[in-house]
């Protein structure tokens, strides 16, 4: 099974990459740029190379993860073109970086209506993808519904995805946390959750699994990570996930919180656990 967690770029794609080995992962993830900022990056195409010759060497994957303070529903024009422009730039990158696809949280309405929200979102991943033709597709992410986000269900991602005039260049990433706290699965509804993601064909387009266990409640639409087993998800229910017959050739990564990376090696090495064993 693909199984790693989230790691820093900052030192380059090839030190990520090392990074993600030496903690026992076979697939990661990184930031395009700063996550709390939309500034442009000059990309290191030599450590890209490296870094995507490495992968390619100890069969690791990869995904990407685009800052947070783009949003794709903005009613505001100035902030639309800014999300634009970083996002195609996000897809350039992680293209460069050889990543299966770019993680972008699906939009926030701010006060303008769920209707609103949606339609405009459309309209901004149109003016994304239609100056976008590379192999890397652009995963919506499902969100904790906390504030005004959209998106925390498989119908309506589904929905967003068809009513563009490029669903072939977009996929999605679940985060098991946000599913939870947005009241989308728990451990009695997993069965129900997967039967309504193959009916909607979102678990055609799934390509990558967020991996986390929520430190909020089931429906709270609180947005809190917390380390696997120890939240409010609990082993049982993640462990479902992890043996999942439909789920388990995808990459599942860890947004855990951790003081520190090496932290994950332990983390990385409980999926493994639990992923192998069959009964409980
Ligand atoms: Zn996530
Ligand atoms: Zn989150």
């Amino acid at each position: 099974m693909q199984i790693g967690c989230h790691v820093s770029v900052s030192k380059g794609l090839e030190k990520a990459a090392q990074t993600a080995h030496e903690l026992g992962a076979n697939t990661f993830q990184v930031f395009t740029k700063n996550p709390r900022g939309l500034k442009p990056k000059k990309i290191d195409l030599v450590d890209a190379k490296k870094g995507v010759q490495f992968c390619k060497e100890h069969g690791i994957s990869l995904v990407c993860h685009t800052p947070y303070i783009t949003n794709l529903s903005t009613p505001k024009d100035d902030l639309q073109e800014a999300t634009i422009r970083s996002i195609l730039e996000d897809l350039q990158i992680a293209e460069a970086y050889g990543a299966i696809g770019a993680v972008v949280h699906c939009g926030k309405h701010v006060g303008e209506g769920e209707e609103y929200g949606i339609k405009r979102m459309i309209e901004t991943l149109d003016l994304i993808l239609e100056q976008y033709d590379g192999p890397t597709k652009l995963l919506l992410e499902n969100t904790a519904g906390q504030g005004s986000e959209l998106g925390l269900d498989p119908e309506t991602l589904m929905n967003i995805r068809n009513s563009t005039k490029y669903p072939e260049k977009i996929g999605f990433c679940f985060d098991t946390c946000h599913a939870f706290a947005a009241g989308q699965w728990d451990d009695e509804t997993f069965d129900d959750f997967i039967k309504r993601a193959e009916e909607t064909r979102y678990l055609d387009h799934l390509l990558a699994i967020h991996f986390n266990d929520s430190k909020a409640p089931f429906n709270s639409r609180k947005d809190r990570h917390e380390k696997i087993g120890q939240g409010y998800i609990g082993t049982d229910a993640l462990q479902k996930f992890l043996q999942c017959e439909k789920l388990n050739h995808l990459p599942f990564i860890l947004e855990t919180p951790v003081q520190k990376e090496i932290e994950y090696a332990e983390e990385i090495e409980l999926l493994r656990n639990l992923s192998n064993k069959r009964d409980k």
